[in-house]
């Protein structure tokens, strides 16, 4: 896979700050030095702590966590786990979280972790050794806490390492009343939220059908307005690719192609997600799935006929080598940083439509905010209303069926009156998040001329940025 060979490739920090100089030109004039305090990283942290390993050797780990932005706190961003994770890589992530969260209204700076361990292939002892003293490293350092710094799941972690985390802290502070909102995309029996888990790839549903609603838009592009029929390739099948392959079928898409790093799948009749995911569990891999096709080099997957490609990988995976191959008219960036800003110019040259990463993922970090308000207000959002508005519910129809002088059935009652459970209200304020950003970004783009949505959403974070510097006094 292109992302393979992350450590020889351009620094990822600076490809973030050429999109920030990019829409920066747009923006209206601000006090010198401002923009330049915006795109600078904030801090960073290189930890090696040695770890025990079960011959009685040690074996000395390295870890980052880079805060690109304090201007609003806690920071906020995940933890990704991989031997090859570099500084500028976490540095680069890191700002994209400070804009990603201004796009969404997300009202954190910017930042991301790195752990140099291969947490999919070292035994589960040596990840929780390794993830453990990483969070004790944090917290010697004042890197992490509910109002500090408050980390995420990211590529090669999840629920199972926010575990580690959480119970960390709280045994370094055991008598922290908001201890548990030192980390989010915990699992739910340790305070974790409903729709967390799911939260990315369901953003990317929500976003990608809300670009597809816009029927000028699609005219432009030679497709109907709508989801339903649109042949999709995902790239990527891990949490988000997964997720967003799951949502995208069940609204009406047809995913012709799904892959992992072993190679891709190939049904241009669509592929049963669920069946695809059953699978790789039993079998622990993606090959020998009964698909008419199997693509043993992923990249492949990429330049396959399709309107929408969406990848969910990693970084660098469209460039300025296979831009020109690139077969799909809308190209959604479920992974952070998927296109090299080479490849994003021949993507739009060519009339591509690409919905940028720092908008289109940003489902994840803000359910991880929604579960965080949850751990500080210590009540789960269903707790405080489900009774009053199944009441409300009841109340309302009672007075329908008096004035028409009719009943519903029991069932017909029970699923009108049914209150909100916490799912109900994660993924409600999760498409609405969602809608409300794509409008602003689209509405931005067009009105101001820009280049790209990406500039728009890059300029609408710098903005709203730029906007909290000068409100909240903090810039000299
Ligand atoms: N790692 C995810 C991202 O890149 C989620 C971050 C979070 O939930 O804080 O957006």
């Amino acid at each position: 896979m292109a992302g393979q060979n992350r450590r020889q490739r351009r620094s990822m920090f600076a490809a973030v700050c050429q999109r920030f100089d990019e829409a920066a030109r747009f923006a209206r004039p601000y006090p010198p030095g401002l923009l330049d305090q915006i795109k600078a990283c904030n801090a960073v942290l290189h930890v090696q702590f040695p770890i025990r390993l079960d011959d009685g050797s040690v074996r000395v780990i390295e870890g980052y966590r880079a805060q690109h932005s304090h201007h609003r706190l806690p920071c906020k961003g995940g933890i990704r786990y991989a031997p090859n994770v570099t500084q500028d890589e976490v540095m680069g992530l890191a700002a994209l979280m400070t804009y990603k969260c201004a796009i969404v209204d997300v009202p954190f700076g910017g930042a991301k972790g790195g752990i140099c361990i291969d947490s999919r292939k070292e035994p589960p002892e040596i990840v929780e050794r390794a993830t453990r003293r990483y969070t004790a490293e944090l917290a010697a350092r004042n890197f992490i806490g509910p109002g500090i710094d408050v980390p995420a799941p990211d590529y090669g972690s999840g629920e199972r390492e926010m575990a580690w985390i959480a119970d960390t802290y709280r045994a370094l502070n055991p008598t922290q009343l908001d201890a548990y909102a030192c980390v989010t995309g915990k699992p739910l029996s340790l305070h974790g939220i409903e729709g967390r888990r799911e939260a990315t790839g369901l953003g990317v549903y929500y976003g990608l059908a809300e670009a597809l609603d816009d029927p000028e838009e699609m005219r432009r592009l030679g497709l109907a307005p709508g989801l339903a029929g649109k042949r999709v390739v995902v790239q990527g099948f891990g949490n988000v690719g997964y997720h967003a392959a799951k949502y995208l079928a069940e609204g009406g898409a047809v995913v012709v192609s799904v892959s992992t790093i072993e190679g891709a799948l190939y049904d241009p009749d669509g592929l049963d997600i669920e069946a695809v995911r059953r699978h790789i569990e039993a079998s622990g891999t993606i090959r020998d799935f009964p698909a008419p096709h199997f693509l043993p080099n992923p990249a492949e997957a990429l330049e396959l006929d399709c309107d929408i490609l969406v990848p969910a990988a990693l970084e660098n995976q469209i460039t300025a080598e296979n831009a020109p191959r690139i077969r799909a008219r809308i190209v959604a960036e479920a992974a952070n940083d998927p296109t090299t800003p080479e490849g994003e110019a021949i993507l739009l040259q060519r009339g591509i439509f690409v919905i940028p990463d720092v908008y289109l993922n940003a489902g994840g970090v803000t359910v991880s905010y929604f579960e965080w308000l949850k751990n500080l207000s210590h009540v789960s959002f269903d707790r405080m209303s489900r009774r009053y508005q199944e009441n409300a519910n009841a109340k309302v129809i009672e007075a329908i069926e008096a004035l028409t002088e009719s009943r519903l059935s029991e069932d017909q009652r029970a699923r009108l009156t049914r209150g909100p459970d916490e799912i109900d209200f994660v993924q409600a304020a999760l498409a609405d998040t969602m809608v409300h950003a794509y409008r602003a970004i689209h509405t931005t783009w067009r009105t101001r001329q820009l280049p790209s949505l990406r500039v728009a959403a890059y300029l609408i974070a710098i903005e709203k940025v730029a906007n909290d510097y000068l409100t909240l006094g903090i810039f000299p």
